[in-house]
């Protein structure tokens, strides 16, 4: 079945995804379980248990509705099949009454988990992920997240010891290990640069998944408006930024893609432009524009 979804491998991570401002962001990591924001739902991330919702904008939550009975046809009911959106706290009401107001129309209820994300308050996802969700600045109440890996090493100094006498230090109660934190995917939503941007587990994780709406110097007002980032803002950001891959995000409707890529390799230092892709590059030359009407919220 022929599908819109880009599918592509970034570092060791898979992501399933779509995103164009103001028509569908979605972007889901099947090996992590996870999908942020849930554009229209489609199939490809139905099966995912962790939906994190990055604020209330049609183009990032149309599809959660359609989420929770698809998975409820599928046999992934949430409280059984564990499927749960995290949300910013102002979103859980009218989510719930929409869940409410969709039982009326539908003729029978779908249940839905939802969970409260409160910025720097991790959720744990496994023994060994945390979701940590961080506030950006995109004019309504918004949040991002990042996926972090969490190991337990051995403290060096007690590198050379045995493994009997390893437990008898655990034994008499010390602390033999400490835990390491490996920011494996961050997803920003939409925004406008900010301080979130110098967190270290923003900018550390191997990927960022970063928006950049507007690309034409015509569109710098309409940027700021909207509290989304222009690639003229590309420059004092990568400075930044460590992160292993830079994947854009949320492009405007407006520009062709090439248009963005030469847009692009005018304002980037080589080595940053190696890092950077879009995420709906498909390879080749794409043409693909809309129509150049409608926001880009
Ligand atoms: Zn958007
Ligand atoms: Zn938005």
């Amino acid at each position: 079945m022929p599908t819109h979804m880009v599918e592509k491998r970034i570092g060791d991570i898979r992501i399933v995804g779509y995103s164009l401002a103001g028509e569908e962001t979605v972007i889901g990591a099947p090996e992590l379980n996870i999908c942020f924001d849930i554009g229209r739902a489609p199939r490809e991330v139905i099966s995912l248990d962790h939906l994190c919702i990055t604020h209330g904008h049609p183009d990032h939550t149309a599809g959660l509705h359609y989420y929770f009975t698809q998975r409820w046809f599928i046999g992934n009911e949430p409280g059984t099949g564990a499927g749960t959106a995290y949300l910013p706290e102002h979103l859980l009401k009218p989510m719930q009454d929409l869940m409410e107001v969709w039982s009326r129309i539908e003729g029978r209820y779908t249940k839905a988990n939802f969970v409260v994300a409160t910025p720097d308050v991790d959720i744990k996802l496994r023994r060994d992920l945390i979701l940590r969700p961080f506030e950006v600045n995109h004019g309504v109440p918004a949040l991002g997240y990042s996926a972090i890996e969490v190991r337990n090493k051995l403290k060096p100094e007690f590198a050379e010891k045995t493994g009997p006498e390893l437990v008898e230090l655990k034994k008499k109660g010390i602390q033999i290990e400490y835990r390491l934190e490996v920011p494996l995917i961050t997803y920003c939503g939409d925004t406008a640069a900010g301080d979130f941007l110098d967190r270290d587990h923003v900018r550390n994780s191997k990927i960022i998944l970063l928006e950049c709406t507007f690309f034409d110097s015509e569109h710098v007002t309409r940027a700021r408006a909207g509290n989304h980032i222009h690639v003229r803002d590309l420059p004092d950001i990568m400075p930044r930024l460590r992160n292993q891959h830079i994947v854009l995000i949320h492009v405007t409707r407006r520009t062709f893609l090439r248009d963005a890529k030469r847009q692009l390799q005018e304002v980037l230092k080589p080595a940053d432009l190696e890092r950077t892709s879009f995420l709906m590059d498909r390879g080749g030359n794409s043409r693909r524009r809309s129509e150049p009407h409608g926001s880009d919220y």
